[in-house]
């Protein structure tokens, strides 16, 4: 509506000014919305005519603007949805790096490979006479996070990318639902190993409890063998995992913790900044490899709420601080 309005309307003020069909078009359609009292004569030319030409004229153009404004932004929110529109490309390459890279797979082997070596060696009787008394009976328990640890979510991941839908908690329970997700490489075969030499196995994760039937039955699907609603440990109050870890730590021996997140391993790692988390990491430099073990992430993960200083940011704003945390020549 505002196109046909705004059409003859800018014919007219770009015009000579003489009388043709164009105005009287206009002329018309301002009948016809109503204005009596603007009649155009083809042969009237006297000043205070063109003063109210140009007066209304200049009206019609601003609100046929506006109404084509508001129409096209109150049809597009409903259909294009709250999330649309999200700046996530920047998220493709680590994507493809899951998914293609066949570096990833082989690091993730790494990783399930030294989990497997430090367990054999704890096995080792004479690692557990190094153990104060309390603990030397104590059942071994291996630790291990679900998304990006075992479970590989790269699928929901290229789903936004490919729609441009940022994080959506709706989105993310309907992929938890389908329970789809394959193993990462290296997971089911160490676990299973862990749980035939008597470890027990728990999985912590900040998914919500609501999602846990499924997360169980997709765990199952994927071939882990010790997946029950007892050693499946999603968030129910707190995002920070210690106390989760200190409830397990009082009845087991946790000889090894995995995860794709530092917070998996220890809390001195949480809410830190960038060169804090660094600091933290170099502390304990000796030690990654031994009773932590980290697979690779790139795709999300507080590394990056770290850049982004945990502040809720617009994709603007954290466009800007990506860009700014970049370290140059
Ligand atoms: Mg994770």
């Amino acid at each position: 509506m505002g196109i046909i309005i705004v059409i003859p309307a800018i014919a007219l003020v770009v015009g000579d000014g003489r009388i043709d069909f164009r105005r009287l078009i206009l002329g018309l359609l301002l009948r016809r919305l109503g204005h009596k009292s603007f009649i155009i004569d083809p042969y009237q030319r006297s000043r205070v005519m063109r003063y109210k030409r140009h007066f209304y004229t200049a009206a019609l153009v601003l609100c046929s603007a506006a109404g084509t404004y508001f129409a096209t932004h109150s049809t597009a929110q409903p259909t294009m949805g709250r999330q649309a529109g999200a700046d996530n490309d920047y998220q493709l390459g680590a994507t493809l790096y899951m998914q293609k890279a066949a570096e990833y797979r082989a690091l993730t082997y790494q990783a399930y490979n030294l989990a497997r070596w430090q367990l054999d060696a704890d096995l080792d009787k004479k690692n557990v006479k190094k153990l104060p008394k309390d603990q030397r009976k104590m059942q071994r328990a291996v630790v291990v996070d679900i998304d990006e640890t075992v479970l590989d979510n790269s699928p929901s991941q290229a789903h936004g990318i490919k729609d441009h839908v940022g994080f959506d908690l709706k989105q993310w329970y309907a992929w938890g639902e389908m329970r789809k997700a394959k193993a990462i490489p290296g997971s089911v075969d160490f676990l299973n190993y862990a749980v035939s030499k008597g470890v027990k196995v728990f999985f912590i994760s900040n998914r919500d409890d609501v999602q846990k039937q499924a997360t169980i039955d997709n765990l199952k699907n994927v071939g882990f063998q010790d997946v029950s609603v007892d050693n499946v440990i999603l968030r129910t109050t707190e995002s920070s995992k210690e106390t989760r870890r200190q409830m397990i730590a009082s009845k087991y021996r946790i000889v090894l913790l995995m995860g794709d997140n530092l917070d998996d391993l220890s809390n001195v790692f949480e809410r830190k900044s960038v060169s804090d988390r660094f600091s933290e990491v170099d502390k304990v430099k000796n030690d990654w490899g031994k009773r932590w073990i980290v697979l690779p992430n790139a795709m999300y993960g507080t590394w990056e709420n770290a850049i982004y200083e945990y502040g809720r940011l617009t994709d603007a704003q954290k466009a800007e601080k990506r860009l700014n945390s970049l370290e140059l020549p």
